[in-house]
Parts: C-alpha cells; sequence; structure tokens
C-alpha cells in the first residue's frame, strides 16, 4: 500500500515514461530497500508534459497489475514554492522534497567577512553563537569557529526558513508524510559542519523531516559514474554519516543517485540503513537502450534530435558531456555505455518526448519483456552493491 517510509532504507525509481514500474517491482523485490514507484520533480513535469496525477495513476496500476503488497511511495520531487505542492497532495504523494536551493547563498563561501557581517542582520546572531560556539570537543565533522559559523547561517540561512516555511505549509494541508530537504543542486558542497548546522536549524525550527540531501563533493551527474577523488569522498561521507548518526531522526539522500557504481560500496559502508537514493533518467536510458536493440531507426532519430537540442537542454542539469566527443552511432547499443552519449540523451529527454513520444512508448509496450529485463538487470547492479556492508 502506499505510505510514508520514515526511516527505512529506501530508494526511489524516476519513471518519465509511465511504463518502468514492473522492471522496478522485480529489481527491488527481496531487497532491504522499501521503493518510491512514482517521483517526479517539477521540473520533469514540465518537459515530460505529465501531470502528478498522472505520474501516480502510471505508478499505482503498475503496482495492481504486477502485485506489490509492501508499503510503497509516492516523492514530489524538488519542490520549490508553497505553489508547487497542492497537485502532488491532491493526488496523493506520500514523501515531498523540498528544495531551497535559491535561497542558497553560495557566495558566503568567499565573501570577505565585514560583507558576511553586513548579511547577517536578519539572524539572531546573540542565540546563534551561544548555541554553536560553545567550548566542546571536536566531533568528527568539526567545530565552528566565529568565522565558519558566520560563512554557514550566510550560505544556509535562508533556505533553511524557507524549508521550514513549505513544512509548516504542508504540514496544514496534510498529516503523515515523509518530508526531505535537499541542497544538493547548489554551486558548492555542503560540509558535514554545515549538514550538522542545517539539520540542527531544522530541528530547532520543529521541521520533522525524514531525509537531508547535502551537495557531497566531488561531482554527481546524471546517468553516469562518480567524478572525482574517492578516497577524499569517502572520507567525507563517513562524516556526514557520523552528523546524521548523531541526530538518528532521518536518512542521508543521494541524489543523482544513478550509476554511482564506485560510491555505492561507500556509501553502504557509511550509512548502513539510513539511506534514501533517488534515480531518475536511467531508467528512461534504458529504455533508449531497448530502443537501440530493437527499433535502430527511431533511436538513431532521438540520438539526432539530442545531439541539436544539448546545449540549450542542458541549462539546469549538472552534466559535462561534450557533443565534440560523442562516439558514432553504429555501435549499437553499446552507444549507451559511452559518457557522452549517456548525457547527451539523458538531459534531452523532453525534447525526444515532444517529437517522438508516441512511438517511442509504443516502441516499449512492444518490447516490454525486454524493457523490464533490461530494468530489473540494471537496477540489480545498483542495488547489490548497496546491500553489502562491509
Ligand atoms: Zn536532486
Amino acid at each position: 500500500m502506499i505510505s510514508p517510509l520514515d526511516l527505512q532504507p529506501s530508494f526511489g525509481f524516476g519513471d518519465r515514461l509511465g511504463l518502468a514500474t514492473p522492471g522496478h517491482i522485480a529489481a527491488v523485490r527481496g531487497t532491504k530497500f522499501a521503493p518510491i514507484f512514482a517521483q517526479q520533480s517539477v521540473r520533469e513535469n514540465a518537459r515530460t508534459g505529465r501531470t502528478p496525477q498522472q505520474v501516480m495513476d502510471d505508478a499505482r496500476r503498475a503496482v495492481e497489475d504486477v502485485g506489490w503488497d509492501a508499503p510503497w511511495g509516492a516523492d514530489a520531487d524538488h519542490l520549490k514554492t508553497i505553489d508547487d505542492i497542492p497537485p502532488f497532495v491532491e493526488a496523493g504523494y506520500t514523501f515531498f522534497t523540498v528544495d531551497p536551493g535559491e535561497y542558497v547563498d553560495n557566495a558566503a563561501d568567499s565573501d570577505p567577512l565585514d560583507a558576511l557581517r553586513g548579511k547577517t542582520a536578519a539572524f539572531d546572531w546573540d542565540e546563534l553563537s551561544a548555541l554553536y560556539l560553545r567550548d566542546d570537543d571536536e566531533q568528527i565533522w568539526g567545530r565552528f569557529e566565529t568565522e565558519t559559523l558566520l560563512r554557514a547561517a550566510v550560505k544556509y540561512g535562508k533556505a533553511i526558513q524557507h524549508a521550514a516555511g513549505m513544512f509548516g505549509r504542508l504540514s496544514e494541508m496534510k498529516d503523515g508524510f515523509d518530508f526531505e530537504v535537499s541542497v544538493d543542486e547548489t554551486d558548492s558542497p555542503t560540509t558535514p559542519l554545515e549538514h550538522f548546522f542545517i539539520a540542527n536549524e531544522l530541528a530547532r525550527r520543529g521541521v520533522k523531516f525524514t531525509s537531508l540531501a547535502p551537495r557531497f563533493i566531488g561531482r554527481f551527474e546524471k546517468g553516469v559514474d562518480y567524478i572525482g577523488d574517492l578516497q577524499v569522498l569517502d572520507a567525507e561521507l563517513a562524516r556526514h554519516a557520523a552528523v546524521t548518526a548523531h541526530f538518528g531522526t532521518y536518512k542521508l539522500s543521494l541524489h543523482s543517485g544513478s550509476d554511482k557504481f564506485s560510491v555505492y560500496p561507500l556509501i553502504a559502508k557509511h550509512w548502513g540503513d539510513r539511506i534514501h537514493v533517488k534515480t531518475a533518467g536511467t531508467s528512461y536510458l534504458e529504455a533508449l537502450r531497448v530502443l537501440a536493440k530493437y527499433e535502430p531507426d527511431l533511436f538513431e532519430r532521438i540520438y539526432a534530435l539530442g545531439r541539436e537540442r544539448y546545449d540549450s537542454d542542458r541549462k539546469t542539469y549538472h552534466v559535462s558531456a561534450q557533443l565534440d566527443l560523442l562516439p558514432e552511432t553504429s555501435d549499437l547499443p553499446a552507444l549507451l555505455d559511452d559518457f557522452h552519449a549517456r548525457e547527451v540523451l539523458h538531459v534531452t529527454y523532453g525534447s525526444a518526448l515532444a517529437q517522438f513520444g508516441k512511438e517511442i512508448k509504443a516502441a516499449l509496450v512492444k518490447h516490454d519483456d525486454a524493457y523490464y529485463d533490461d530494468l530489473q538487470a540494471h537496477f540489480d547492479k545498483h542495488l547489490n552493491l548497496l546491500e553489502v556492508e562491509k
């Protein structure tokens, strides 16, 4: 049944086409993860032309057809304003991800101290100093000094306030829901000390959040493996996990969580069961893999359109693929394993669906068994690595 998942380890399967849930069910069955079968952001809905209700209906239909009796959730992803909330509440979503990223002051990392002080006029600095500038022992996530506290307060203060406002509004509309705060799409990483500040400030404002998505160091780009120093990330993930363990009330959430195969063992090791992972576009890429195998003509047209649209569609996404490094299309479906092709195809889904949506869906219905098998194999790779705690 659809319900909040609270602190169970959980895994989000975004499905932009509304046809992938049977494959997701096959993969998640028998694992420790509670699934999110409906998960779509406001941005995705705009690009796919689907409504929160349609996304929910597609997931619900598959759950009933295939038979999934355990709890599952529906994630209203990356809600930015109060006006974004009602259609998701009306459609029965259970998990609300609030993204106050526009209120994060990225300049606070490098502002001179005078400028920072000028920006703290809105805060009760005496209260903050009393709370955070204490002579406690240094924790694994660090300890605040005046300067780091100033930077954290300026960087995240308004975002925390906005998230708390969104939580308050949602609480008036609905009881019993999972609430996530995500700052994963900001320019600068969230340090473990800043993570502590965010979690503590949210708690102080009475925000009951079940997960938190910091922006981790390195690059978590869409549909490809992690780009960065794994040893540095390993140490950083341990510190983030220590903050989460300190509070004990929420999970860490990994956005752009698909295809990060080199990172999963680290996450499994440090986060244990306090974990939520979000994936979305990778299921669309698996759909394209099926087309590449069985409907290569249609695939070639999608790929050509992707090349054309990449430069404009990539805006608002964290990707670094370069058009001049794209491979030739002759080698299908291996093309779907190429870094540049994956990112280009990933972020141009809206253009592809606008132009070829009907054909794509018809082809997937025709080859549905192949699609489900591909999805299961692809997510088995994710979930197996995430379940092994070393
Ligand atoms: Zn995200």
